[in-house]
């Protein structure tokens, strides 16, 4: 089977690589000499597993849903990474990051944001690392995502609302490269999902790659066999995806069904659906599928879910979605509202609404009685409540309230 990693040269396949303006190439080039030799270093292996345990609550327990199994007839495990530290599975990232970045001389944090998840788990991380943090977030977000900045800025960052563009993650993205490019000694920039340039996609995975290594012998210890049939996990930049399949990937026993978010349907104008509608470009110092116009102007993405919103996807993703290792689906917001009702009602876990998007997948899937299925709850859902009872229409039948 063909190896889903990165290369040398920092790419996966025909996808990746680092596309950057020149006066970042010395601090790519250093990130990309010096990221392995820290991440394989003893003292860091130490002080970073130390800290997913005692700060961000590690391991997040595998449950088994016994309703949803009956519902989806299969044996439904979920991978909480919602019981995380921040309430997402962005911290495992940002702890890793922030430890590379000390160890670096850096002195100054940034990073970008789209639903303030990701500009929360690195404020905290500032906050506990004493580090200066600026986070860039678009200005439309920094409205829909109000809690989310309050909290940012309690942790002590300072929030630089974004007005290019749409105003939203794609145009934060690009505010957060342009402040890089001006101070490209003492900053470290914090990447929060699996996108950018190399060495970030590849830095990221292996941060998030702690949730399939728990998998392993969580599975042993609940299943009898260290793999399940499927993994389920839903698509942004595809972090909490990486995450997820990471030591599964060149395992053929296990099928990958990823969820990106159709919005209101990839035949329409409204979707972030990457995969499904992109086509080969450049997005934030990578190569990957993008959705763009025909003379190469990048789309919005539009999606109910601000944590999705993004019109690129992670190289790594883009070539095993091209290759035909994973499955992706995309899932529109109204099933994705209604998936995230059925989760609460049958299990009692309010899910975020980007980890929604993946469990409506199991209603797409064909499964067997006996099939182990484990899907990644990759955030809670409190900062979407109001969303979903702004819909509640679509879940009727759970009645009237
Ligand atoms: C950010 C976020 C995502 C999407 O990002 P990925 O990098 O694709 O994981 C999904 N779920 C939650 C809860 C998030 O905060």
């Amino acid at each position: 089977m063909e190896n889903f990693f990165v290369d040398e040269q920092g790419f996966y396949g025909n996808f990746g690589g680092a596309y950057v303006p020149e006066i970042l190439y010395k601090c790519v080039h250093d990130l990309q000499d010096a990221y392995i030799p820290i991440i394989e270093s003893d003292e860091f292996k130490k002080e970073y597993r130390a800290l997913l345990r005692d700060y961000v609550g590690r391991p997040s327990p595998l449950y088994f849903a016994k309703r949803m199994s009956e519902k989806y007839g299969c044996r439904l495990f979920l991978k909480r990474e919602d019981l995380n530290h921040t309430g997402a599975h962005k911290i495992n990232n940002t702890i890793g990051q922030i430890l590379m970045a000390k160890k670096m001389g850096k002195t100054r944090i940034i990073a970008e944001t789209g639903a303030g998840q990701h500009g929360v788990a690195t404020a905290t991380v500032c906050a506990l690392m004493n580090m200066q943090c600026e986070v860039f977030m678009g200005k439309t977000d920094v409205e829909r995502q109000h809690t989310n900045v309050e909290r940012m800025r309690m942790l002590g960052a300072t929030v630089h609302p974004v007005t290019t563009g749409n105003m939203t993650l794609s145009d934060a993205c690009s505010e957060a490269i342009r402040d890089w490019c001006c101070h490209p000694q003492d900053t470290f920039y914090i990447v929060g999902s699996t996108m950018g340039p190399h060495p970030y996609p590849d830095i990221v995975a292996r941060m998030q790659s702690v949730i399939s290594e728990e998998l392993k012998w969580q599975l042993e210890e609940k299943v009898g066999r260290d793999h399940p049939d499927y993994l389920v996990a839903c698509l942004g930049g595809g972090s909490n995806a990486a995450g997820t399949i990471y030591h599964y990937i060149n395992d053929e026993r296990v099928k990958i069904i990823l969820a990106e978010a159709g919005g209101h349907g990839i035949d329409t104008d409204y979707t972030a659906a990457t995969i499904h509608c992109g086509t080969e470009g450049i997005i934030h110092g990578a190569r990957t599928l993008v959705m763009q116009t025909d003379d190469g102007q990048i789309k919005e993405a539009f999606t109910i879910s601000a944590g999705l919103d993004y019109p690129g996807i992670g190289p790594m993703h883009a070539n095993m979605a091209v290759k035909k290792r994973s499955t992706v689906l995309a899932i529109n917001d109204d099933e994705a509202i209604y998936a995230g009702y059925e989760l609460t009602r049958l299990e009692g876990i309010i899910p975020a609404i980007e980890s929604a998007h993946a469990v409506a997948a199991l209603k797409k899937v064909t499964f067997q009685p006996d099939d182990v299925v484990v899907l990644t709850v990759s955030g809670r859902g409190d900062k979407d409540v109001q969303t979903y009872l702004n819909n509640k229409d679509l879940a009727k039948e759970y009645g009237d309230f």
